[in-house]
């Protein structure tokens, strides 16, 4: 989670619930759960204007476990971001859950990635003085989670991603398939319908990268949860439902492609 994410939206209830009600409204059973159409992305770099992407059209369905697959610098990350509202699109259209972020101002964004999405990032992001429990509780304190749901999601959280017994060790004392277990864990508390995952095993050993990648799996039958994730690394081909090949800003691999 981003520190913007702490500071910048306003933590009434009253806007919490409208907001997920408009927000959940949108979003009727079998449509893409996002909707990419043209969508460009520009850097300005002095004179110099890199297009980092170049007219993505992206749809991804429901409860699908999705892999953006390119080299460094085809414009997953930028991707990424522009789809959980971190960055916005110098043209072109994205929807999440059938909206379209570019109504949405920079509160209600930073209130809508709360509410709706998780992240879980390359370097796992967590709070170094927390406990594995207290980094998964933290998320849903932000939100207002009354305690005993909040300690009955945490645990839920916890032992999905089979570290019941590690739940009260610091993140120096685990392993880095045990962080990035944590990291997710973190990432579903508020069963967000979408986890978005910048390179979750880029720092990660090829056995654990596997065994996170079958979480992952796992965790869209059990939670129900879209996961769209990026990755250069091809283990991800076995594991994912699909692969979406990036290459230079553009989709080069239509996205229906199943591997296995
Ligand atoms: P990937 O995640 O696939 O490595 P990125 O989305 O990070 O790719 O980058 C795509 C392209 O956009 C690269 O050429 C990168 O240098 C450029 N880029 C990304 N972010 C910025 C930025 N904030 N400012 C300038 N250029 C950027
Ligand atoms: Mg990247």
């Amino acid at each position: 989670m981003r520190k913007a994410d702490y500071q910048s939206a306003p933590r009434t209830d009253s806007v919490n619930i409208s907001m997920r009600e408009a927000i959940s409204s949108q979003t009727n059973a079998g449509e893409y759960i996002i909707q990419t159409q043209g969508l460009q992305r520009d850097y300005q770099i002095g004179d110099r204007t890199v297009q980092a992407l170049r007219g993505v059209d992206l749809n991804v369905a429901p409860e699908r476990l999705v892999a953006l697959k390119g080299r460094s610098g085809s414009g997953k990350t930028t991707l990424l971001n522009c789809i959980g509202g971190l960055d916005r699109p110098t043209s072109g259209t994205v929807q999440v859950f059938g909206r379209d972020l570019a109504e949405l101002g920079e509160d209600e964004l930073a209130l809508w990635r709360r509410h709706e999405l998780g992240f879980v990032f390359q370097s796992f992001g967590l709070l170094p003085t927390l406990s594995a429990y207290e980094n998964v509780d933290l998320m849903l304190r932000l939100v207002d989670v009354p305690g005993q749901e909040r300690h009955k999601r945490t645990l839920v959280c916890i032992e999905l991603v089979g570290l019941t017994k590690w739940m009260h060790h610091r993140p120096h004392e685990m392993s880095g398939g045990q962080q990035q277990r944590v990291g997710i864990a973190r990432a579903l508390a508020n069963h967000p319908r979408l986890l978005l995952a910048d390179e979750p095993t880029g720092e990660l050993d090829s056995n654990t990268s596997r065994e996170v990648l079958k979480l992952f799996q796992d965790i869209v039958a059990a939670e129900r949860v879209t996961v769209l994730m990026s990755s250069h690394d091809p283990l991800v081909d076995k594991y994912a439902d699909e692969v979406v090949l990036l290459k230079d800003g553009q989709i080069t691999v239509p996205s229906n492609h199943k591997s296995s």
